[in-house]
């Protein structure tokens, strides 16, 4: 359902839309669970062999908290300009090949399918920053008690301080000696 089949796109090109595509991040890279895409319009055309696509994809995507491992909703509005080449073009020329074209943001499609959903989850991924925090200020998981600072204040580092004051306090007292 959410594929291009190479073959029907007429040659002036088309507009196509998605809505409501629900993603599960199974393989869980880059620490995202699943993202919910409200809308996606693209413009599809071919150039040759190769197959552009144009266009944006709203909406939002849940991921792991780098700090307090929480599970966080974030929004977000990406614009899409990928261009798919011909798998057997890169067959032919080499690895070499194959990587520049990873650089150069250049897809490759196999036979006469293009996935919706890879594609999606290929911009997402670069959305994904590599320490997601649910909050700029996010305080973290306590280092000695594990609690959730975020949610309720623990004593450990209170407790740690006082008793290093108190260490200092006695070695001040047995220098007065
Ligand atoms: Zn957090
Ligand atoms: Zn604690």
């Amino acid at each position: 359902m959410f594929e291009i089949i190479i073959s029907e796109i007429p040659r002036e090109g088309e507009k196509r839309e998605f809505k409501n595509i629900k993603i599960d991040f199974e393989d869980n890279y880059y620490d995202i669970i699943k993202a919910n895409v409200d809308f996606c319009s693209f413009f599809i055309y071919k150039s040759g062999d190769d197959i552009k696509i144009k266009g944006k994809i709203k909406g939002s995507y849940s991921l792991v908290c780098s700090r307090c491992l929480e599970i966080f909703e974030k929004d977000f509005s990406q614009d899409v300009s990928v261009t798919f080449k011909p798998f057997y073009e890169t067959q032919r020329e080499g690895e070499e090949i194959e990587l520049t074209l990873k650089e150069m943001k250049v897809n490759l499609y196999k036979g006469d399918r293009i996935s919706i959903l890879d594609l999606i989850k290929e911009e997402i991924y670069i959305l994904v920053p590599l320490k997601p925090l649910c909050r700029e200020d996010c305080k973290g998981l306590c280092p000695i008690c594990g609690k959730n600072r975020n949610k309720e204040e623990c004593d450990c580092q209170k407790e740690e301080f006082s008793s290093k004051f108190a260490i200092l306090k006695t070695l001040l007292k047995e220098g007065r000696k």
